[in-house]
């Protein structure tokens, strides 16, 4: 830290993404990227694109925007694009947020960050023992919500009639709900801002669209609170969204067969790999996301997360209260799971012959 840093930030507790170590070939299971590549086509768009970089992006993004709202049968004028959907969680925060915000205490880390960033105060609600949200801790709660949905880490989420509950009975608030992970097996609350002017719901191409890397997001909801969102994207960085990730985006809405195969197939993945999980003991949340939250009564969740990495293979794993002994581990291929199911296997065996020898040794009593 420099001597310039400002008092109010030198004590941030920033994010922590999950790590990229570019030192050995791992198996990538702890960012929730897609294994798949985005489809072949966007390749030529990419490459036709190329020698326009000397030209600054459209700054709306609007031939995406009209896309984009073709696509959810929304105006453009409903639509704003951002660098990555952390982007526009960021102006959400800045723009409607200073007099505090309410989200669950288990749920996706920037939450906090950005609160701490723009100095606003914050309520965690707890969420229950296994994990689910109380739709009645929001109701009325007369304060701005954040809620992802479906939730993060935990993969659980909520219905479609719970968010227009939340939405409803605080009109005067600000309700937004992340959908970074709904392609997945959850309900999008997009038809809903129709009715609700205070609702955004914000997505990503970073999960679904296999394009974590082009660093594109986009949010929906009635036409005030996207000029709201506009106005703070004008007041910090008006071409956000670069040349190349608006074509590519565009792009990518052309191919909504790929991307719905590919739906299909994590989803598969995710629920055979869930079900040889619990076969070895695990308990799992009920995850509609593109990865598994779980924990074991045999190894703590450091100590899985460690023997994994040793073993090639990357999980995610937060040094957090309440979720210290759980693993997420992103759905990958059905090859990559079956070889993540393979480590445990070997872990979990010679974790069993350490608790026989610990259970013989007096010094453990
Ligand atoms: N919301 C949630 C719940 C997430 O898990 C993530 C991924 N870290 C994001 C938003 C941000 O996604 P991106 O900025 O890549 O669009």
């Amino acid at each position: 830290m420099s001597r310039f840093l400002s008092n109010r930030h030198a004590s941030l507790d920033v994010y922590t993404p999950g790590e990229q170590p570019s030192d050995i070939q791992y198996i990538k299971l702890n960012t929730n990227e897609s294994p798949f590549p985005p489809p072949n086509s966007i390749a030529t768009v990419a490459n036709n694109e190329l020698e326009k970089l000397n030209l600054y992006p459209n700054p709306d993004g609007l031939r995406l925007l009209e896309k984009l709202a073709e696509n959810y049968d929304v105006k453009p004028e409903n639509v704003i694009i951002g660098n990555g959907s952390d982007e526009l969680l960021a102006f959400s925060f800045l723009a409607f947020f200073d007099d505090g915000v309410a989200f669950p205490d288990i749920t996706y880390g920037f939450y906090p960050v950005y609160a701490e960033l723009y100095n606003i105060p914050y309520q965690q609600i707890p969420v229950r023992d296994d994990m689910t949200i109380n739709v009645n801790d929001y109701t009325n709660i007369g304060k701005n919500v954040v809620i992802a949905n479906p939730n993060a880490p935990t993969g659980i989420a909520l219905e479609l009639d719970e968010i227009e509950e939340i939405a409803k009975s605080n009109p005067n608030h600000v309700v937004l709900i992340d959908e970074a992970y709904v392609d997945f097996g959850g309900s999008s609350a997009v038809e809903l801002t129709k009715k609700y002017d205070n609702l955004l719901v914000i997505h990503t191409y970073s999960k679904s669209r296999s394009m974590a890397g082009l660093r594109l997001g986009y949010a929906i909801g009635q036409e005030p609170i996207i000029q709201d969102l506009n106005k703070m994207k004008y007041s910090f960085n008006p071409y956000n969204v670069s040349r190349l990730s608006q074509v590519l985006g565009e792009a990518a809405l052309n191919e909504e067969g790929y991307y719905r195969e590919k739906h299909s197939e994590i989803i598969e993945t995710r629920e055979y790999a869930e079900k040889r999980l619990h076969e070895l003991g695990f308990l799992t949340t009920d995850s509609r996301a593109n990865f598994l939250f779980g924990k074991h009564p045999n190894i703590d969740g450091f100590k899985l997360y460690s023997e994994l990495k040793q073993r090639g293979i990357l999980i995610r794993q937060w040094n957090k209260p309440r979720i210290s002994n759980y693993v997420r581990i992103t759905v990958g291929t059905k090859e990559q799971m079956d070889l993540l199911l393979k480590a445990i296997i070997e872990i979990l065996a010679e974790r069993g012959k350490t608790y026989e020898k610990e259970r013989n040794n007096p010094q453990y009593d």
